[in-house]
């Protein structure tokens, strides 16, 4: 079945930008010097440069976009505490101490949002709603079961069963054989988070500028020179932050972080009846498949915003859009000819060991490698980098020293993840 008549308006930019556009500003003159050159302009180089202003330093910010360009605005507002690998596996590979370290940083990173918040007056539609961990199959949902009690045992968030009988309440869709809701997770409109801490950074004196790619950055005497097509900045101390969208800059970084599409899209307001069964808690949700769909309401409680992997090779979010759709689909049927206003898509960083990491290079400091879920953690990680560069103890985390991982042949392009995402959608097909 085609649905194309349900696309023939939808705009290919991002749902969340409606309320908080980008900026396009004029373009000033490059500063010649500054203490802290950061690259990048998303939550990672957003919190790095407040917390380095507050501490006395000048900051330049650049993008080669406009600012926020990146992930920061365009993905799916739920906040968790992120970090990937369970307590039991981490433990097994960095020992107990270390690993309960990490995942504390977690817990600590998600609670970070939301005082960063309070603190700084953000509007940004942030509230504690939950989020539903929905079981794609019986297997999983026995999964989640033994997660619950691994949970309980480390001490962790408890995890609250949902067995399918009781699914109603959480989720207006059958498609599912049970779930759990951890409570302590939220939700942001992620533009208005971005558009918050771009406000906090100039009034802190931050200069931003946008169309600015650095092409280099190189050692000059105690500190580096930085690139900017013909022009250089003298920068003291320099914090890449560029995430999913880490280009030849660094090539050591790029043969670390692995981008990754994800593809979003925006109902039409639905009716009001319809809108109100399809999450009644309003929690975000997401679920158990290795290539994971996640999905929520718009913070007015009118859309569905939905989101996953649509393609096998990267491509236009319009053209993946019929793929979405049925995805969506799948999960609630009788929206079947609902219009969609919105498509888009973003780049995500995935890790090979599926964990962050933020360290020096080269005497160049970085943080990224967020796997898709970095909301408290890009805002976590950046502010503790800006206190690194401050020279504060504060600074340190649980993933300095953590050994950067990258593998044979890999340079930055994921020749293998068509054949992945196949195999993974394989998988969660005929091995749920
Ligand atoms: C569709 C989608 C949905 C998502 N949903 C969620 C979610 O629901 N919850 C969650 O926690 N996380 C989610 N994420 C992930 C989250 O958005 C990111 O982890 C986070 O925004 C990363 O922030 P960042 O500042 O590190 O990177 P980004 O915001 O991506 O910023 C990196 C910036 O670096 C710039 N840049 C790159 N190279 C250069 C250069 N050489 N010179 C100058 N600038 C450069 C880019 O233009 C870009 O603006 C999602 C991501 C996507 C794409």
């Amino acid at each position: 079945m085609t649905h194309s008549s349900a696309f023939s308006s939808s705009l290919s930019t991002p749902f969340w930008l409606e309320e908080a556009p980008l900026r396009a500003a004029e373009l000033a003159a490059l500063p010649k010097a500054a203490d802290l050159v950061i690259v990048g302009s998303g939550y990672t180089g957003l919190a790095a440069a407040i917390e380095a202003a507050r501490g006395g330093m000048s900051v330049v910010v650049l993008d080669r976009g406009p600012i926020g360009a990146g992930c920061s605005t365009r993905n799916g507002g739920q906040v968790g505490s992120s970090i990937k690998p369970e307590l039991g596996k981490l433990t097994a590979l960095h020992g107990a101490d270390l690993a309960k370290r990490i995942r504390d940083e977690g817990y600590a990173a998600l609670a970070n949002v939301q005082d960063m918040i309070t603190a700084n007056g953000i509007d940004c539609d942030w509230r504690k709603t939950g989020r539903y961990l929905a079981a794609h199959s019986p297997k999983q949902y026995e999964g989640l079961e033994r997660l619950a009690e691994a949970r309980r045992r480390a001490g962790e968030p408890d995890l609250v069963l949902v067995p399918r009988s009781e699914q109603l309440h959480e989720l207006g869709s059958d498609r599912y054989f049970g779930g759990a809701v951890s409570q302590d997770t939220g939700a942001v409109q992620p533009a208005k988070l971005h558009a918050g801490l771009l406000r906090v950074a100039e009034e802190l004196g931050v200069t931003l500028q946008d169309r600015r790619e650095v092409t280099g950055i190189k050692r000059d005497g105690p500190g580096f020179s930085v690139a900017v097509g013909n022009a250089t900045i003298a920068a003291r101390q320099v914090l890449i932050a560029t995430n999913g969208y880490s280009g030849p800059l660094s090539p050591w970084l790029q043969r670390r972080v692995i981008p990754i599409g994800s593809y979003m899209l925006a109902t039409d307001p639905l009716p009001p009846g319809v809108a109100a069964k399809l999450i009644p808690n309003g929690r975000m949700v997401v679920d158990t498949r290795r290539v994971v769909i996640y999905f929520r309401m718009s913070p007015d409680g009118q859309r569905l915003i939905f989101g996953g992997r649509a393609a096998l090779t990267e491509a236009d979010p319009m053209r993946t859009l019929p793929r979405l759709y049925q995805m969506m689909l799948d999960v609630f049927p009788h929206l079947a000819g609902t219009r969609v206003s919105h498509a888009w898509n973003g780049f995500v960083a995935y890790t090979f060991d599926h964990l962050p990491h933020t360290g020096v290079q080269d005497g160049v400091h970085y943080a990224m490698g967020y796997c898709g879920s970095g909301i408290s953690l890009s805002l976590f990680y950046g502010m503790r980098a800006g206190q690194k560069i401050l020279g504060r103890a504060e600074g340190a985390t649980a993933l300095d020293g953590l050994q950067f991982q990258t593998r044979p042949l890999y340079y930055g392009t994921p020749w293998f993840l068509s054949a992945s995402v196949a195999w993974y959608r394989f998988a969660d097909r005929f091995f749920a």
